[in-house]
């Protein structure tokens, strides 16, 4: 036991990684089919149990945070200084991600000679809302429904309104204000009790993918697959990392290390808004970014944050037309950045949101229904594996945003995210 507990928490969490894929790919190379999937599904269920209690303090996390953050700032007029900066990254750094996605998606050429005729074909969610009702749907009519619902953009407008109250109530304010400051810190506590499964369960997640889509997954669709990985890759090295190193002037290896939690807790869920809380722990005790910050800039981002999903989106967008041989004009790719850009804001932050929002992207250079049905139902099944990776990208840009802003605002504790906290 204390052999177990004085290992390093991420070095456990990656041990976890490293034998789920080893365990999952014996177990589906060695084992009889039926009893293979049997053995995966029990292993599963501590990977369920692990992301049933990191959903389970998401909402309450978000609304106790987002309020202390707000709070903590001291004066409403922050928030508007930090929200615009917070939202010119965003789109900063989703830019560069819809380059390297249409490069990418050129220079792999995913979609040359693919043959979809033995996929099924999948039809979308047809009376997803439209865009004003979305839009609309950001304000609450009633904020207690939103937190039980678990909508996160009307919870976090209803959260920030009711920081900007209570700083405004100055000193009536004040007892609410510790209130959300405890709660928001007893709240992050339990991501401590709760990452000690962490090893276990992502064991479990990633021995079930490994063990159902194996290797022979990676080789179906081996050019996608290399686009999206190469793609998040040196989106998250190149921009986050010059980001960190270039404009920031900070040590790159102490960023990447100090996100380690979350960067494998997202691998393993495919999920930014299950790994939200230990986002805003890592970016709190390893990075040093300020509650005011972490707590303010990270929500934001795990909901409308999503580099990696536009990246992909550009890659599939390229992929279908390469598969079917519709032909793309300059402006074309010019738009389908634009809506992929739009359509990774509006995305969810669980796994395999974005990809039934393709048909929105694919709109833009004319893709009839049943082509966009099949893609579909081509990439649904292999879906898992590239979405781990976006998601990982998509959780990284949260942290080097809100890094970013906090050492713009004076809230980074640059001795903590030097103090080397992993070595
Ligand atoms: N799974 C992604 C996330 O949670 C969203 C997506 O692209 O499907 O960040």
């Amino acid at each position: 036991m204390a052999w177990w507990f004085g290992i390093k928490l991420w070095k456990r969490v990656f041990l976890g990684l490293v034998l789920g894929v080893i365990f999952g790919l014996a177990v589906s190379q060695f084992m009889e089919a039926a009893a293979a999937e049997a053995l995966l599904e029990k292993v599963r269920v501590v990977g369920t149990v692990f992301i049933r209690l990191i959903r389970m303090i998401v909402v309450p996390l978000v609304f106790f945070t987002l309020v202390a953050g707000i709070y903590a700032m001291g004066d409403p007029k922050k928030l508007g200084t930090i929200g615009i900066k917070a939202f010119l990254l965003y789109i900063f750094t989703t830019f560069f991600a819809n380059l390297i996605g249409l490069g990418m998606g050129t220079l792999f050429q995913p979609g040359k000679g693919v043959d979809l005729g033995g996929a099924e074909p999948k039809v979308m969610d047809a009376d997803a809302p439209s865009l004003g009702e979305r839009l609309l749907s950001i304000i609450p009519e009633n904020p207690f429904a939103a937190l039980v619902e678990g909508d996160m953009l009307a919870v976090i407008f209803f959260a920030l309104l009711l920081g900007v109250g209570l700083l405004m109530a100055r000193e009536a304010g004040q007892a609410a204000g510790r209130f959300f400051e405890a709660g928001a810190e007893g709240i992050l506590q339990m991501t401590h009790i709760i990452m000690e499964l962490a090893p276990f369960g992502v064991f479990g997640l990633i021995a079930y993918v490994a063990g159902t889509q194996g290797i022979a997954t990676f080789t179906a669709i081996l050019s996608l697959t290399l686009a999206v990985y190469v793609g998040c890759a040196l989106h998250m090295l190149i921009v986050y990392g010059g980001l960190v190193r270039v404009i920031l002037r900070l040590p790159f290896v102490d960023f990447f290390r100090g996100i380690l939690d979350p960067m494998m807790v997202a691998y393993s869920t495919s999920s930014s808004s299950a790994t939200l809380p230990v986002t805003i722990r890592a970016a709190n005790e390893n990075l040093g970014v300020k509650k005011s910050v972490a707590g303010s800039v990270l929500p934001l981002g795990a909901t409308i944050n999503m580099d990696g999903t536009s990246l992909y989106l550009g890659i599939v967008a390229l992929f279908t037309a390469q598969a079917f041989g519709y032909s793309l004009e300059p402006q074309h790719y010019f738009l389908i950045a634009l809506t992929a850009a739009l359509v990774s804001i509006g995305t969810a932050g669980v796994p395999s949101a974005s990809l039934f929002l393709l048909a929105i992207v694919l709109e833009v250079f004319d893709v009839t229904p049943e082509h966009t049905a099949l893609v579909i139902g081509f990439i649904f099944p292999f879906d898992r594996l590239l979405d781990m990776m976006r998601t990982v990208t998509n959780v990284t840009g949260d942290t080097a945003v809100a890094t970013a802003v906090a050492k713009w605002e004076g809230e980074l504790d640059e001795e903590v995210f030097r103090a080397k906290p992993l070595s």
